[in-house]
């Protein structure tokens, strides 16, 4: 995919702030983060979002979630995390390539407030 940003990052042809790259995946920091560790966990393969992933996917994605509690670690994050994947529109997507946000090392609100 020629001009997504994500894609092109993973070429190198645009900075990060890497957290860590093999064959198949990339971290690097968000450039807007939300708390004090911000980063994200990518597939160097085009995939637009979570609804487009099928059986095919299965092992690199299970990859993403294994490497995800470790790089945290690495992070500092030894308390917890969260892990967020916004899918299309309706889950307020903005870059169409797919990834998993990792914060933490703030306060963290509760996702869901009751009453
Ligand atoms: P989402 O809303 O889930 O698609 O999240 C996209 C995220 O990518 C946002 O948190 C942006 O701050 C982040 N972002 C966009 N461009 C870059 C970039 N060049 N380097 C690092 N993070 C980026
Ligand atoms: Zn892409």
């Amino acid at each position: 995919m020629g001009d997504c940003i994500f894609c092109r990052i993973a070429r190198g042809e645009i900075p990060c702030r890497k957290v860590y790259e093999d064959d198949e995946l990339l971290a690097f920091h968000d450039i807007h983060p939300v708390a004090p560790v911000h980063f994200m966990l990518i597939p160097k393969l085009h995939l637009a979002s979570l609804a487009e992933a099928g059986d095919g996917h299965a092992a690199l994605l299970g990859r993403m979630l294994v490497l995800a509690p470790k790089l945290a670690r690495e992070q500092g994050l030894e308390n917890g995390f969260r892990t967020v994947i916004n899918t299309g529109k309706g889950g307020g997507q903005e870059v169409l390539h797919f990834h998993i946000h990792i914060i933490g090392g703030g306060s963290i609100p509760p996702m869901v407030r009751h009453g």
